[in-house]
């Protein structure tokens, strides 16, 4: 007997939370829903909201790059290059993800703080 590795309920499912989570600003869940979307349905109108859930991120990343003051561009010169940008770039991550939890359902990672809003925006309808 074939497996189906196509699941269109699914795909549907993955999608409309995408939707959802980019609506409330969560990119980064998004994309990531969004990468496995495409993974099964690569459509024209998926990687169209992939391209733009990654528009927001770098948006976002640019927004960072102006709250934390410089310290990119001081310590690029200081210490010379893309390496200590790099470090630094980690180490956002690394904080952000120590704030990170993962859904018990659809196994996304959530921000912490908005953990229990998840909750009740993406599993509570029936
Ligand atoms: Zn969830």
């Amino acid at each position: 007997m074939q497996v189906l590795e196509h699941e269109p309920t699914n795909t549907k499912a993955q999608y409309r939370l995408a939707k959802v989570l980019s609506l409330r600003n969560e990119f980064e869940e998004a994309e990531k829903l969004l990468r496995q979307v495409l993974e099964v349905e690569n459509t024209p109108a998926m990687r169209r909201e992939l391209a733009l859930v990654q528009r927001e991120l770098k948006r976002i990343e640019q927004q960072q790059r102006q709250q934390f003051g410089g310290m990119f561009d001081r310590l690029a010169t200081e210490q010379g290059g893309l390496y200590q940008e790099q470090d630094i770039k980690k180490r956002l991550e690394d904080e952000r993800q120590s704030r990170m939890r993962k859904c018990t359902i659809c196994d996304i990672e959530v921000e912490d703080v908005q953990y229990a809003r998840h909750m009740i925006k993406a599993h509570s309808s029936k």
